[in-house]
């Protein structure tokens, strides 16, 4: 039976050796439910929460393929299939360098809690390769891809696991993994997300991420009698969600300064909008150029090396990827007068980072809520596929909205419920939490 939190975390590292993003976000979800298990011996009884950490399968494959010089490469693929009580795995598949088994297990764990906020039928899971698409020919790409699904197909389906993109797998990579399994399977169904318009996609789904944090962030300001309107906001990332989120920041009034990548960020304090922002759109998504191209030809500072958290901002957003914004970036934007860090990316903020933000009273909000636009469209899109129908852009986004306030709502509830009112943290992974833990208790030992 389970002593205390400490003894719990301390069993999950012991048993997962070397996996410290899996560790600090089971640390995190451990801190907010605690008090909620302590409270239900139900919960306790049936080890509810042993069981949650424990990914239900784990996939990991070898992915050989032919490069242009046709020379052979092997990366390593995975599937995370973390939890199936509330509905099919669903996630996302990342192709990065630093992809590994850890990783994935954070992400899927997190999935799971942000796909039960969304109120849809959606398990947890995530998967992906430690292949980089930068640099690599579209004819490349396709080969790697053909070559993921080759395995990766037999443990994916409509109804059991349906993968969709992350980082580094957008709309071109999506397509070659679809072609691949309906080549296998003989069979035109939903089994990935993201899809492309003509060929099962929903409309929305590239901006639902972006366009749901800005939604979420602008019921977060409201709660402070505070919205967009004059505000300045900083992001660290150009890609489908940066993007999006800064075109919905200008519908409402806000003013983007900041992007950036990996080896940098560009500051533009006249705000990226109107040619610029067509420009930054396709700068990623079309053309695959680094950030520093914005800022050559716009003629802004570009800052080599750094993160944009040293800019003075009201409002912050993460949209890059886990721990990249640390305590000394979190003390710059405390010192300059930030009032609001929403994250867009999964786990972007350090627990001291997002400790230091409660304590000093700005508004905080976790990935698995802010950024859960993406995937509810994702929800959404198997829905239309289910009925073999398409919702208009209005229909898509009229329900993207009412779930991000949904969400928003269930965060504020829970936390105050428990005795927490205004830590959206604890509130994020609490009502999450719940839905799941009840789904499990309802199935018995499974
Ligand atoms: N990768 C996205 C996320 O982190 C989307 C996943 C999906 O649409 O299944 O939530």
């Amino acid at each position: 039976m389970l002593q205390n939190a400490g003894a719990f975390l301390e069993g999950v590292i012991a048993r997962n050796p070397a996996e410290p993003e899996f560790h600090q976000a089971v640390h995190e979800v451990v801190e907010s439910v605690w008090p909620v298990i302590e409270k239900r011996p139900e919960y306790r009884k049936a080890r509810i929460l042993e069981r949650m950490v424990e990914p239900e399968r784990v996939v990991s494959f070898r992915v050989p393929w032919v490069d242009d010089k046709g020379e052979v490469q092997v990366n390593r693929g995975f599937r995370i299939e973390m939890n199936s009580a509330i509905g099919p795995y669903k996630g996302g598949l990342r192709f990065h360098p630093s992809v590994n088994q850890g990783i994935l297990k954070f992400l899927a764990f997190e999935q799971t809690f942000k796909n039960s906020l969304t109120t849809l039928p959606m398990g947890g899971g995530k998967g992906g390769s430690d292949f980089d698409p930068r640099g690599k020919s579209d004819l490349e790409v396709m080969r790697f891809c053909q070559a993921f699904m080759s395995e990766l197909f037999r443990h994916i389906g409509p109804n059991t696991d349906v993968p969709a993109g992350d980082i580094g797998v957008g709309g071109r990579e999506i397509g070659y993994l679809f072609g691949q399994y309906k080549k296998l399977k003989n069979e035109f169904t939903g089994v990935l997300t993201g899809k492309g318009l003509n060929w099962g996609g929903s409309l929305m789904r590239p901006e639902a991420t972006g366009y749901g944090t800005a939604y979420f962030a602008a019921e977060m300001l409201a709660t402070r009698g505070l919205d967009f309107q004059g505000k300045t906001v900083t992001i660290s990332g150009y890609g489908n969600v940066g993007t999006f989120f800064i075109q919905k920041v200008n519908e409402l009034g806000g003013k983007v300064v900041t992007i950036g990548d990996e080896y940098g960020y560009a500051h533009d304090p006249a705000g990226i909008s109107g040619e610029k922002l067509d420009f930054l759109m396709k700068l990623w998504t079309v053309h695959r150029r680094p950030a520093k191209d914005y800022a050559d030809k716009y003629r802004v500072e570009w800052i080599p090396g750094k993160r944009p958290w040293e800019v003075p901002c009201d409002i912050a957003v993460p949209t890059a990827c886990e721990n990249e914004l640390r305590k000394p970036d979190a003390e710059a934007l405390v010192a300059n007068g930030c009032k609001c860090v929403v994250e867009a990316a999964n786990m972007p903020c350090t627990a001291d980072a997002i400790a230091l933000f409660h304590a000093k009273g700005i508004l905080h909000a976790p990935g698995k809520a802010a950024n859960a636009g993406g995937v509810a469209t994702s929800g959404l899109e198997m829905s239309q596929n289910s009925m073999r129908i398409g919702w208009s852009r209005e229909e898509v986004d009229k329900r993207l909205h009412g779930i991000m306030k949904n969400i928003h709502g269930a965060c504020v509830a829970a936390a105050a419920e428990f005795g927490v009112p205004g830590n959206y943290d604890a509130g994020a992974n609490i009502a999450g939490f719940l839905k799941v833990a009840d789904a499990m208790l309802d199935q018995g030992v499974v």
